[in-house]
């Protein structure tokens, strides 16, 4: 059931693409809405005009006080921490705190596939809304890809299925939120400087499942000792009410997909006879964790009623997502590839697992309180050399020291130059860097656009050069 906003004082708190979006979508269901920014006017020059011309109140460069406790509801950015000050004060005023994932998905139609998780949910949300496509349903992908939710609501009608890529910040502020089918791919560190423990980040991915019943369902790893945690977790809601399915690549599950042999699997109910999906080798991404991906895809979508045959050609189909273990090109017989989203280390340990070795690999930029030893047994197998890039590098070169050869590159102009030079025929030159961005980049999208055209201007020389 949608909330009334019509008349009620509504600010909403950080000016990112949700937050715009949220203010401009009460707005015009009649809210008195307010937003309210830390970055001051001119950071935002770009926005204000169109939120004052819609006749939305501007706070800038800080946060009133007055302007939160005065609040009927506040709408919170996944961008801006719950333990603000401003916020804390009211919500001890009693104000309702929701975030934009609430807000949308109380005014959206239909059913909702939500997928959280720490890594692959972007290439699954892609792979689960491109299936649903290919059988012909009506379907809408947003959330923490592509469009905030509450742009998706004016298209939603009873028959739409959304599905929505949904983050632990996201999922720290919803209430009713219930989706129909939820998945958790994986629980692994990350974000732990913004979440302060681990408990505290799987608490807040479990809770996808707090307002699941008897009807829906939740699509969990079965390999992933975190993740099933979530159907039993106890508290604060207790154990999940959903049906639960599992996905696992390495051996029969009672219920949901799984690898057997050369094939993937789905079985519908415990003792029942599992109905052959695809060939493991028809899935055209690369490496183990994306078969994992494949796997939960093809679980919500038999969930949402979708024929086998049609999973395994849109699944054939697919190709990987910008910036996830994105091949670029290979120049004098070294391949070039781009997971600049392997932004915590256990996406580097899948990046690098892809591969059987010979691997160059760039390592490095903003740290978020990670552990970099975990890498270390699989560079010892796998790794030739590293090359580390960005402010992470002093602590990657101190935990990591005397694992491989290690080169501080500094730049990723210098780190790719190196590693072309070093590597061989045969071998990989990969950037998965275990890092966030922001110290040398705006984005990770940045950061991988960069490597492309570092590279491509590598191969342009090369090919120049065998020509003279
Ligand atoms: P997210 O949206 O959760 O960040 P992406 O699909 O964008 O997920 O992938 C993020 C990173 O994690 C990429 O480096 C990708 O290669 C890697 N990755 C993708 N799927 C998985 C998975 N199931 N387990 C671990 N790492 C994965």
């Amino acid at each position: 059931m949608a909330m009334d906003v019509k008349n009620k004082r509504v600010l909403v708190v950080g000016l990112g693409k949700s937050g715009i979006a949220a203010a401009h979508f009460l707005r015009a269901r009649g809210a008195r809405v307010t937003v309210s920014d830390s970055r001051d006017a001119v950071a935002l020059a770009k926005e204000i005009p169109a939120l004052l011309d819609a006749g939305i109140m501007v706070e800038t460069g800080g946060h009133g006080l007055l302007t939160f406790r005065r609040s009927d509801l506040i709408v919170v950015s996944p961008g801006v921490p719950l333990e603000t000050p401003e916020l804390q004060q009211a919500i001890g005023f009693g104000v309702p705190v929701i975030g934009e994932l609430e807000l949308g998905a109380q005014f959206l139609r239909g059913q909702v596939i939500a997928i959280t998780g720490s890594n692959g949910k972007t290439t699954t949300t892609t792979l689960v809304g491109e299936i649903l496509k290919a059988a012909g349903l009506p379907t809408l992908v947003g959330g923490n890809i592509g469009r905030p939710v509450v742009e998706l609501v004016a298209e939603s009608t009873d028959a739409t299925w959304s599905v929505l890529e949904v983050s632990s910040f996201q999922l720290e502020t919803v209430d009713t939120f219930r989706p129909r089918i939820a998945a958790v791919l994986n629980i692994t560190p990350d974000h732990l400087d913004r979440h302060g423990s681990f408990e505290a980040y799987a608490a807040a991915k479990a809770r996808i499942t707090d307002r699941q019943g008897a009807d829906d369902y939740l699509v969990l790893n079965g390999e992933d000792k975190p993740s099933q945690m979530v159907a039993v977790k106890t508290a604060p809601q207790g154990p999940s009410q959903a049906q639960v399915f599992w996905f696992s690549g390495r051996r029969p599950i009672k219920r949901g997909a799984f690898v057997h042999g050369d094939s993937v699997l789905y079985l519908a109910a415990e003792n029942g006879k599992a109905e052959p999906v695809m060939p493991v080798s028809e899935i055209p991404l690369k490496g183990a964790h994306n078969v994992e991906n494949v796997l939960a895809a093809v679980c919500m979508a038999r969930l949402a009623g979708v024929p086998a045959a049609t999973i395994r050609s849109a699944v054939a189909s697919f190709r990987a997502v910008a910036h996830r273990l994105e091949f670029v090109t290979t120049i004098d017989g070294v391949a070039y590839y781009n997971d600049s989203k392997a932004t915590n280390v256990d996406a580097t340990v899948k990046a690098v697992s892809s591969f059987a070795g010979g691997i160059h690999l760039i390592l490095g930029g903003k740290d978020k309180d990670s552990d970099y030893t975990q890498l270390a047994e699989l560079l010892r197998e796998r790794v030739k050399a590293i090359y580390t890039i960005g402010s992470a590098a002093e602590k990657i070169a101190r935990q990591l020291q005397g694992v491989v050869k290690m080169k501080a590159a500094g730049t990723l102009q210098t780190a790719v130059r190196e590693a072309a030079a070093e590597a061989v025929a045969g071998d990989v030159v990969l950037l998965a860097p275990a890092c966030a961005s922001f110290d040398q980049f705006n984005s990770y999208e940045h950061r991988g656009q960069v490597f492309r055209e570092i590279v491509t201007a590598l191969a342009a020389e090369r090919t120049g050069a065998a020509e003279v």
